[in-house]
């Protein structure tokens, strides 16, 4: 089993720029700059089948196709590593962050390359101390060894990349919001369209992708479209870092062929359930997804599987709920964070959380009614798709729509007995 991304990874260890080279690092860079226009990078990309791996899955390939490439598009353009991680359950950038950097800050040369940008970003979670310092190593490694700044290996091209470090706001991490707060403004999002690949950061043509997206881009210049798409074990092309939380023997993370099914994650990968505990349900792919119960344990984790399940793939990485886990606490939970994290920009999202927040502590603490089960199913819908500015409050609706769909009996139980029945 092929595992680019992570194979020179060594646990608690950071891959020197001189040990990056040494197993082929910036070999693509150094083909690419000097024997492919912009143009062909983009569609070796696209041939790739490289899907967007921050939880939306867009198509790399397409999304850079929209950023205008004629000799009249606006200047600067921008390249941006979305490295906000803060989706809950989620650490996958991390290790990529703090393992391999050089892999990550080629894998944005390339992308800036194939835009044509001049100038790129990137945008770090804040709480990311140990990888803040890496990464402002790694950079200036980079620029010494000429790989970025001035002229990059005798090309004529430059291209400058700068660390930006956020507060520790969820809402950094959508792309919009993001770019305000790299201009120095509220972080809220913006409408879209227009995308930001037309007009993005200071108005001028962007790209957001994500750290484990970017750091594909090596893999796919160096080996091909072909090989990568072999390296999956579904439709979805190339190896895909999942992870696993919960109460289960081995929580991790593992870079695997994408389409690994959940069960072997979960049970291979992870050890399977600590003892005494049964699972439950799994959110997929970070907390705005909808749960999956045991029934779903054989699908494949790409994004068609999952979302034919009922659910989306999200960012890979797996809550697991045991069934000693009060499910309305769990959720009430997950909601308490949505609302604390709203960046209180549109009016369903703002106010909405929070009222299904305190609508959840009451039924957790034994003083709800049917009436709120109702009004709960009513908020999904309010603050579900098509009414929000961003995916925020659509994505906190999921986790709560699915476990009134799955765990519907627990809900009752709360009402009946007028107390949890976890003991919470
Ligand atoms: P989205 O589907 O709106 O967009 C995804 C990307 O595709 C964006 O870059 C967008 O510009 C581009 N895009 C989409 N439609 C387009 C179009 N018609 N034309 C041009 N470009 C287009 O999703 P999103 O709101 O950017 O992201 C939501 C996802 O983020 C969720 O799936 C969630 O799982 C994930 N998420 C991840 C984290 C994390 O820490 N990694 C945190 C929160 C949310």
């Amino acid at each position: 089993m092929e595992q680019p991304l992570t194979k020179n990874i060594k646990a608690g260890q950071t891959l020197s720029l001189k040990e990056y080279e040494q197993a082929g690092g910036y070999a693509a860079v150094r083909k690419v700059l000097k024997n492919n226009a912009p143009q062909e990078v983009q569609q070796m990309v696209k041939d790739s089948g490289l899907k967007g791996r921050g939880g939306a899955g867009f198509s790399t390939g397409i999304k850079w196709s929209f950023v205008p490439m004629g000799d009249d598009a606006r200047h600067p353009k921008y390249l941006i590593c979305n490295a906000d991680e803060m989706e809950p359950g989620t650490f996958k950038d991390r290790l990529l962050l703090e393992g391999n950097p050089h892999q990550l800050i080629e894998g944005m040369i390339l992308a800036a390359y194939a835009i044509k940008a001049d100038i790129s970003y990137v945008f770090l979670r804040w709480a990311y101390r140990q990888a803040a310092e890496i990464m402002e190593r790694s950079i200036s490694e980079a620029y010494a060894a000429g790989y970025l700044g001035k002229n990059i290996l005798g090309t004529g091209w430059n291209l400058e990349m700068y660390l930006h470090t956020g507060v520790g706001r969820y809402i950094c991490g959508e792309e919009t919001a993001l770019l305000n707060a790299l201009e120095g403004k509220r972080a809220t999002p913006r409408a879209k369209p227009p995308f930001p690949q037309v007009s993005g950061l200071y108005g001028k043509p962007t790209i957001v992708n994500n750290v484990e997206t970017l750091s594909c881009l090596p893999h796919i210049i160096n080996n091909g479209a072909v090989w990568f798409k072999s390296l999956s074990a579904s439709e979805d092309s190339g190896t895909k870092l999942y992870g696993v939380s919960g109460k289960v023997k081995r929580p991790g993370v593992w870079e695997l062929p994408l389409g690994t099914t959940m069960r072997e994650i979960i049970e291979e990968y992870a050890g399977g359930m600590a003892n005494g505990y049964r699972l439950k349900g799994v959110l997929p792919g970070g907390a705005s997804t909808d749960f999956l119960t045991e029934e779903h344990l054989d699908i494949k984790m790409d994004y068609t599987s999952v979302a034919a399940a009922g659910s989306r793939l999200g960012t890979g990485t797996m809550i697991v709920m045991d069934d000693a886990t009060c499910p309305v606490g769990f959720v009430h939970n997950l909601q308490h964070f949505f609302a604390q994290e709203s960046c209180g920009w549109c009016t369903p999202c703002r106010e909405g959380l929070p009222w299904v927040e305190k609508i959840l502590l009451g039924l957790e603490k034994g003083k709800g009614s049917t009436e709120d089960i109702e009004l709960l199913q009513m908020h999904t819908q309010y603050l579900g798709p098509g009414n929000t500015y961003c995916a925020l409050a659509p994505g906190a609706m999921e986790p709560l729509q699915s476990a009134l769909k799955y765990f519907k009996d627990d809900f009752m139980a709360h009402i009946e007995k007028h107390k949890c029945p976890y003991g919470n």
